[in-house]
């Protein structure tokens, strides 16, 4: 298939900000879909109407889903200004939170086969269908195993896009029931996983094509190291694995424009970059002064090495900085930065919970942000930090490997600090280095900052390379077809 041939593409997720989100998966999808249209394709999405969603949308159309013995209606809306869809029924998500419910399995085996049933309703047609994370993966099961000789659906071609391998979505086997799938999918070689019926399993085994958001990672999922366990699933279909690396859309993430932040600001007008310090020092109960802010911005899990900051948080409150943490997740970390943050008040700003608008003064108001990541598949954190000119340290692994290269090293191109063996010391060793910069040769510093501001980590490049991936997944499906 020519380039120049126009595309239908229907990217589904479980979360696309701005309307729903945790993490990056949300990013990825509210901004990948955007540049594709801007390159001339018809790039639609499709996500669950949650109950917190309240943006003006019209009715479709409705149609029934036969699913656990009872017969659900599925109504689909569509965004009034724009190209998202949402699926809506009320028992499975007209409820807080997105994940975590007792039936999960039940409410994302309804969003897979909403996905595809509601296709001939809203009359599109796509040439590829772009899943992404394991909510999705069952959709390219559903394709192959009930659709493969329907003219309708026989010619759509899936991606199956792994943000996350940790997340898997493995549930009880009788999951199996809700996509109408015999038993004879319940092999290793398939779906099943430790006598689980595995979401990503079945977008792994099923999908035209694979990839995951960078290179590094694409090369760690094939170790046991980095696997979870579906090393050697994966390393079986190798031949269609890929890695590409996420960007950022720089219309929504950009200090001149940013109506979040507290004043807006570009590489040549940094003073307004410290007036975001200032202001957020205020906000924060914090001491105002031109001192280096630290930040950490994150989901509060394992993943992202909070270990090593809750182990050298005591001797960084010795030096002259200041420290901002913004994040939600396990009890354990919220608990023990809450205990931390009681004990170093005039030096500690601490946010437990989801705050998109203060995020975005984060990444604008600090010096210095860190990500000590055991594993990081991407990482979007250092990409918009970069973006507001405030300089990541990170730990070298999977994306944040590929997208940071470090400064010592490198001062010509290096655009943050990095550290690769996971330890406090290591950490240490890495955020002292940025810290003597920051206080000793501020011109060296500015010049950083600038050309942090000044780095394209937009989705350019990578919407060229997406474009490679459907074709080939149409290549792939016409011939085992
Ligand atoms: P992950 O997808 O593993 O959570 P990423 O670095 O890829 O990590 O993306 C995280 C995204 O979520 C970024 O846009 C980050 O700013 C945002 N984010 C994380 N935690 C919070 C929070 N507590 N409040 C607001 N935004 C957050």
């Amino acid at each position: 298939m020519p380039f120049d041939q126009k595309l239908k593409i229907l990217f589904v997720s479980a979360e696309v900000a701005p309307f729903a989100k945790t993490g990056g998966l949300a990013d990825v999808c509210g901004s990948l879909p955007g540049y594709l249209v801007a390159a001339g394709h018809d790039a639609r999405i499709v996500m669950p109407k949650y109950r917190t969603i309240d943006c003006q949308m019209d009715y479709i159309a409705d149609f029934p889903i036969h699913i656990n013995a009872r017969k659900q209606t599925c109504i689909i809306k569509k965004l009034t200004h724009g190209n998202v869809y949402f699926v809506e029924n009320e028992h499975y998500y007209e409820r807080y939170g997105i994940y975590g419910h007792h039936d999960d399995a039940e409410r994302f085996a309804f969003f897979c086969r909403a996905a595809v049933e509601m296709l001939p309703y809203i009359e599109f047609q796509p040439d590829i269908i772009h899943l992404n994370d394991w909510h999705t993966g069952p959709i390219s099961m559903i394709l192959k195993e009930h659709y493969e000789d329907h003219p309708f659906f026989k010619n759509i071609a899936s991606i199956f896009t792994i943000h996350n391998l940790k997340y898997q979505g493995n549930f009880h086997k009788d999951t199996l029931r809700f996509f109408n799938v015999g038993d004879y999918v319940f092999v290793p070689e398939k779906v099943e996983f430790f006598n689980s019926f595995s979401f990503i399993k079945a977008g792994i085994c099923y999908s035209d094509i694979i990839n995951t958001v960078s290179e590094t990672y694409a090369k760690e999922i094939l170790t046991s190291n980095g696997g979870e366990g579906l090393d050697g699933f994966l390393i079986r279909r190798s031949a269609d694995l890929y890695g590409i690396t996420n960007g950022i859309d720089y219309e929504v993430f950009n200090p001149e424009t940013d109506t979040d932040i507290y004043k807006n600001y570009n590489a040549q007008s940094l003073d307004d970059k410290k007036l975001n310090k200032f202001r957020l020092q205020k906000d924060l109960g914090l001491p105002e002064a031109d001192i280096p802010m630290i930040a950490l911005i994150s989901r509060l899990t394992d993943q992202k090495g909070l270990e090593l900051v809750l182990d050298t948080l005591g001797e960084l409150m010795k030096q002259n900085l200041q420290f901002v943490l913004l994040g939600t997740g396990d009890e354990y970390y919220e608990n023990a930065f809450r205990m931390l943050h009681s004990r170093y008040k005039e030096k500690f700003g601490l946010f437990i919970g989801f705050n998109p608008v203060l995020a975005q003064r984060i990444y604008a108001g600090s010096d210095i942000f860190l990500m000590p990541s055991v594993f990081e598949p991407c990482g979007l954190g250092q990409l918009i930090s970069l973006r507001y000119g405030t300089i990541p340290v990170v730990r070298s692994t999977g994306g944040l490997k590929d997208t940071i290269k470090d400064y010592s090293e490198n001062p010509d191109q290096g655009n943050g600090f990095t550290f690769d063996e996971f330890s406090s010391c290591a950490m240490l060793g890495s955020i002292m280095k940025a810290l003597d910069i920051f206080n000793t040769q501020p011109e060296k510093w500015s010049a950083l900052v600038e050309r942090s501001i000044k780095q394209d980590y937009s989705w350019g490049k990578s919407v060229e390379k997406y474009l490679c991936l459907y074709k080939k997944a149409i290549n792939n499906l016409r011939a085992n077809g």
